[in-house]
C-alpha cells in the first residue's frame, strides 16, 4: 500500500485468483479512512461482486473466556482437513473503536489455524463507530468470498449491540455458553438467545462435563418458549470442548442440516436479499448522517441552534426542521 499507486483492477484480479496477500491489502484498502482510497475501494468491490455470495456465513458470539478462538481454531482447522473447505475469520469487536485496546486483538489467538494455506485471519477491524467497523466488515466479507473463502467465521464479542450488527450479514448465528453453578440462563440477554440459531455448551470436558449436560438441558426447556423461527428452523443446543476438538463434527452436522433446509425452503435467499436491503438502507442513512455534520454550514447553524434552544427561544423540531431546510438548500 505505499506503493505510489494503488491499481485497484490489478489488486482485484489478485483476490480473485486467490492472493491471501492481496486479499489483506484489499481489506486494508477498505477499511481505510482515507478519501483518496475510496474509488479503489469501489472498483474493487465491484469486481468482486459478481463472484461473492457463494460461502456460508456464520456468526459466532460469546463472552470473553467462554473459548470463541480456541472453538474458532478447532473449528477451523476440522473444516480444513476433513472437508476440503477454505475458511476466513473475520472479527467485530465493540471496545477496539472505543479504547483502542481490544477483546478480541491482543492475544496470539489461533496459532494453528493461522498456519493453514486455506485460512485466512484477519484481526479486528477498527472504527470510529460499530456501524462502520460492521459495514467494513460487511465488505471484507465479499472480498474473502471473492478470494475463494467458502466458510466465513464472524466473531464477535458477546457485549454492546454488535451482536446484532453481525446477526444482519450472518445466515446462522451461534452463541457460546459456559455451564456455571447456578441459573444457567441469569444474564443473557433475551435478544441474543432470540437470534441464536444454536446455542453451543463449550468447555464441556472434565468436570465441566456434567455440569454442561445440565446447562444443555436448560437452555433447551428455555427455547422452547420462543416463537418459532421464519426459517422453521428449531434451534439446537449442542456441547463441545474446542481445547479437546470434541463435539466439533456434530456442529458442523447441524450446518449442514439447516443449509440443507434454509435452501430448500428459500430463506437462505430470502434472508440474503434481506440483509442486502437492510445494507443498502444503512449505508444511505450513514452517508446522509455523515454529509450532513460534514457540512461546514451545517455545523455553524447547528451550534447557533444549539444556542438559541438553551436561551428557549425554539423548539427542538423548529430547531431540526431549519436545519434540514438549510441542508436540502445547499446540497
Ligand atoms: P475467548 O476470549 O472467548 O476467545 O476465549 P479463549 O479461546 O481465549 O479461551 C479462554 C480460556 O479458556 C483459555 O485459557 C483456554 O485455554 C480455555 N479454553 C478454551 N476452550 C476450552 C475448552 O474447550 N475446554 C477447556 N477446559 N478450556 C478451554
Amino acid at each position: 500500500l505505499r506503493k505510489k499507486r494503488i491499481d485497484a483492477t490489478d489488486l482485484a484480479q489478485q483476490i480473485l485468483a486467490g492472493n491471501k496477500t492481496a486479499l489483506s491489502q484489499g481489506i486494508t484498502l477498505v477499511e481505510s479512512k482515507q478519501e483518496k482510497h475510496f474509488e479503489s475501494v469501489k472498483t474493487i468491490i465491484n469486481t468482486c461482486l459478481p463472484a461473492s455470495g457463494k460461502s456460508i456465513r456464520i456468526g459466532i458470539t460469546g463472552v470473553p473466556g467462554v473459548g470463541k478462538s480456541t472453538f474458532i481454531e478447532a473449528f477451523g482447522n476440522y473444516l480444513i482437513d476433513k472437508h476440503e473447505k477454505k475458511v476466513a475469520v473475520l472479527a467485530v469487536d465493540p471496545t477496539s473503536s472505543v479504547s483502542h485496546g481490544s477483546i478480541l486483538g491482543d492475544k496470539t489467538r489461533m496459532e494453528e489455524l493461522v498456519k493453514q494455506e486455506n485460512a485466512f485471519i484477519r484481526p479486528t477491524a477498527s472504527g470510529d463507530s460499530l456501524g462502520g467497523v460492521a459495514q467494513k466488515t460487511r465488505e471484507s466479507v465479499i472480498l474473502c468470498e471473492a478470494a475463494g473463502f467458502d466458510v466465513i467465521l464472524i466473531e464477535t464479542v458477546g457485549v454492546g449491540q454488535s451482536e446484532t450488527l453481525v446477526h444482519s450479514m450472518t445466515d446462522f448465528f451461534l452463541l457460546l455458553k459456559l455451564a456455571g453453578a447456578g441459573d444457567e440462563l441469569q444474564g443473557i440477554k433475551r435478544g441474543i438467545m432470540e437470534m441464536a440459531d444454536a446455542i453451543v455448551i463449550n468447555k464441556a470436558d472434565g468436570e465441566n462435563l456434567k455440569p454442561a449436560r445440565q446447562a444443555q438441558a436448560e437452555f433447551k426447556k428455555a427455547l422452547h418458549l420462543y416463537p418459532t423461527k421464519e426459517s422453521t428452523w428449531k434451534p439446537l443446543v449442542k456441547m463441545a470442548s474446542g481445547l479437546h476438538q470434541k463435539g466439533i463434527d456434530r456442529i458442523w452436522e447441524m450446518l449442514e442440516t439447516y443449509f440443507k433446509l434454509t435452501k430448500g425452503n428459500g430463506y437462505f435467499e430470502q434472508l440474503r436479499l434481506e440483509q442486502n436491503k437492510h445494507w443498502l438502507l444503512q449505508t444511505i442513512q450513514d452517508q446522509l448522517k455523515a454529509d450532513f455534520y460534514a457540512n461546514p454550514k451545517i455545523k455553524q447553524a447547528l451550534a447557533e441552534k444549539i444556542e438559541a434552544l438553551e436561551r428557549q427561544e425554539i423548539s427542538p423540531f423548529e430547531a431540526a426542521f431549519d436545519l434540514l431546510q438549510l441542508h436540502k438548500e445547499i446540497s
